[in-house]
């Protein structure tokens, strides 16, 4: 099968590889139907997660088929369509049982699949642990419609789901990438009064304004978004910031244009440490939340797809084949002609 696939720090090439098998008794087989392009796989790509492992097939966001199951998975069976969680976890240990299965303590435990053991732009990925890791994918909802269920639409669920939103509130959503906008678009399930989106590429401005025209949007080059926020909040500033976007700036805006005793919540993944100016900060009672997403809300999200409560159909500007792979990242990684997000098909 043609696998795409980690080669050292800066390369990626596609190769053929045998299909998968069944290792354990709880691993699954899927026939890959549909996958994407995440920024982690970059991060892999330029060398910044050392724990991948070169050789490796990437891709950790993908729905399809499960082909064959090992005697202990019987949440799905051979033929079921399912979405395939980025996340590796067990369902046992002390995390998992608090809902914390980005920190799952089995070996294979978070983020493995496309970053320590094979991933999904390939034909075919074994899935351990899948009683956990795969969702059935309910019949009125397509490929398309479910293919971010596992990993960038879960972050966003995820980040609204633990940022303590509340309808009266205003809240600054901070960078609208793929992850921005799928925060975006699980902040609006909350119902605030007000959503803010500041974001710095115009694309992705006129993205946003075209498809949520109910969202606010702002450009950090063009206003002084601190003051901004803070003239129109009765109580000097957002009483929720989402920080996605992941740099120095970003991270010094999100507590900047927070109300006292705010939730921050930080989505991005950073490329250094960042600085808390605590003697600035203090007096201000933020609640500050960060981290991995915990991705075991999949069967809930796919009901609220199904529902017609969420879309991220949008978001998937450009479609490749698997064995044109390579023009997809290069059109991703450089974010030509408009891409939000790109699905490659077998
Ligand atoms: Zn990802
Ligand atoms: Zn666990």
């Amino acid at each position: 099968m043609l696998a795409y696939t980690y080669k050292t720090k800066g390369t990626f090439k596609l190769e053929e590889k045998p299909v998968p098998e069944i290792l354990s008794s709880t691993d699954a087989i899927v026939r890959v139907t549909l996958s994407s392009i995440c920024t982690s796989d970059l991060h892999i790509k330029h060398g910044s997660v050392p724990r991948a492992v070169p050789g490796i097939t990437v891709g950790h966001e993908m729905v399809g088929v499960v082909e064959k199951v090992g005697a202990a998975v019987t949440n799905v069976a051979p033929g079921d369509r399912v979405t395939v969680n980025v996340e590796t976890f067990c369902g046992e240990c002390f995390f998992c049982r608090n809902g914390w299965v980005n920190n799952c303590e089995d070996e294979n435990g978070g983020w493995a699949l496309g970053c320590r053991i094979d991933g999904g732009q390939a034909e075919y990925v074994r899935v351990p642990l899948a009683n956990q890791g795969l969702n059935r994918i309910p019949d009125s909802v397509t490929d398309r419609q479910a293919l971010f269920v596992g990993d960038v639409l879960a972050t966003g669920y995820w980040a609204a789901k633990i940022s303590d939103i509340k309808e009266q509130d205003t809240v600054l959503i901070i960078g609208a990438g793929p992850t921005g906008i799928c925060t975006l678009l699980c902040v609006m399930l909350k119902n605030p009064a007000k959503i803010i989106v500041c974001e710095t590429d115009a694309g992705r401005r006129k993205f946003v304004k075209e498809h949520y025209p109910q969202v606010e949007v702002v450009d950090p080059q063009a206003a002084d978004v601190e003051r901004y926020v803070k003239s129109i909040t009765p109580h000097g500033g957002a009483d929720v910031v989402l920080e996605v976007a992941g740099t120095e700036a970003t991270f010094q805006m999100a507590w900047k244009c927070a109300r006292p005793n705010a939730v921050v919540t930080v989505v991005a993944l950073y490329d250094g440490p960042q600085t808390l100016p605590l003697p600035d900060m203090y007096g201000k009672n933020l609640t500050f939340k960060f981290g991995g997403v915990d991705g075991c809300d999949c069967g809930e999200i796919l009901s609220l797809i199904a529902e017609g409560k969420i879309d991220t159909t949008p978001l998937i500007t450009h479609t490749f084949k698997l064995r044109e792979i390579e023009a997809a990242y290069e059109l991703f990684e450089n974010r030509r002609d408009g891409v939000i997000k790109v699905a490659v098909e077998p």
